[in-house]
């Protein structure tokens, strides 16, 4: 049975490649680009809390790095490293090996790398932090996006009217001291248009099914199981929308809940339109009841909400786009504080949940 010394060596060392220093001594050391600030984020992840027993160590490996990585992609910061604190109630190398394969597999995607971290005995429990960088708003001019060079060549070529491209930064800018272009939960803006990637609620099913409130087999399980264990970070997204998004932030505890963070550090309120919300057929197959509480309080969509001027809508498209994502308007932000749920015909839509505390 290997020690910690050397599980860290067979299972976490790889050799470093962006960094200036990975595993191996007190400290690694990162390289950011001129320019750039340092983004840096935390998650835990506790046995019984945020997994189940029965999850494979794969997706396990998987879904420790991609929470965290959606907090990069919420605030626009490019991946950059990331260091892993386990406490592992034994040394099983076979469970490790397929932990290690779902982790790095997700880093390799996504160009992250394992630059350090601890390891000791305990109950399971997994913690990692991500290192990114954002650029700085400092005078120089905002670099176009790649998915803003194509939109111009096409409009070119389609000699369509060009669309209307603001130039103004985002107000982020201008109401926090933080000089940076990163995306942040504090710049939305009456009026903006609310806008979420992807689709909600499948994480959330999931965890109806294990509970045994909801009957689901087949493919129609398999797809909401994988959407609970392997969410996919918003990492491309997150990018694309630096200098579009007012402000952003990704859905790990329920749109309701997440969306309240924004609304309170921003100063405005918001108004959902819960009909608009995109979710898969698999969800839709639901009592509408179930559809709300799994799309407004579900928790671990790992989606970026988050809210842009109306006169960046095509932008918000080509940047969607883009990256192959689906981005659904799904709401306004209004100045009058409160969050109020509507349907299609305006009507109020109960909203009995609360946003997951832990603590609550
Ligand atoms: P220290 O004594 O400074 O706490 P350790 O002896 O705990 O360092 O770890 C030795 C090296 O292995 C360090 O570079 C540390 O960052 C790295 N390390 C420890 N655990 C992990 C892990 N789970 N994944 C990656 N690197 C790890
Ligand atoms: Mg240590």
């Amino acid at each position: 049975m290997a020690g910690e010394f050397a599980l860290i060596a067979r299972h976490f060392t790889r050799p470093a490649r962006r960094a200036a220093l990975g595993v191996g001594d007190d400290c690694a050391l990162l390289r950011v680009a001129p320019g750039h600030q340092l983004a840096v984020s935390s998650d835990m992840l506790v046995e019984g809390r945020h997994f189940l027993s029965t999850v494979a160590p794969e997706r396990l490996g998987h879904k420790a790095l991609a929470v965290n990585l959606s907090d990069l992609a919420a605030c626009g910061a490019e991946p950059l490293a990331f260091t892993l604190a386990l406490a592992l109630p034994r040394v099983d190398d076979a469970w490790l090996a397929a932990f290690a394969q779902g982790l790095f597999a997700l880093a390799d995607a996504h160009d992250i790398e394992l630059v350090g971290g601890d390891t000791t005995a305990g109950p399971l429990n997994i913690c990692i932090t991500v290192f990114g960088q954002v650029p700085t708003s400092a005078s120089q001019q905002v670099p176009l996006h790649e998915w803003q060079v194509q939109q111009a060549k096409a409009q070119t070529q389609t000699q369509a009217q060009p669309q209307p491209q603001p130039q103004t930064q985002p107000q982020t800018q201008v109401q926090t001291p933080v000089q940076t272009q990163a995306l942040l939960r504090s710049g939305a803006q009456p009026g903006d248009d609310l806008w979420v990637s992807g689709a909600l609620g499948d994480a959330r099913l999931a965890l109806e099914v294990f509970r045994g409130n909801v009957a689901l087999a087949g493919a129609a399980f398999e797809q909401v199981r994988r959407a609970m264990e392997q969410p996919q970070p918003q990492v491309a997204l997150g990018l694309a929308l630096r200098g579009v998004a007012h402000a952003a932030i990704d859905l790990s505890d329920g749109l309701l809940g997440d969306l309240g963070h924004v609304l309170q550090r921003s100063g405005v309120g918001a108004e959902v339109h819960v009909d608009a919300l995109p979710r898969s057929a698999v969800l839709a197959a639901q009592p509408l009841r179930l559809q709300h509480e799994c799309l407004l309080a579900g928790g671990d969509d790992y989606e970026l909400l988050f809210t842009a001027a109306p006169a960046r809508r095509a932008d918000v498209a080509a940047a969607a786009r883009h990256v192959g994502v689906a981005a659904t308007r799904c709401g306004v932000i209004t100045a009058a504080a409160g969050l109020r749920v509507v349907d299609t015909v305006g009507r109020t839509v109960a909203t009995p949940w609360r946003g997951f505390d832990h603590f609550v």
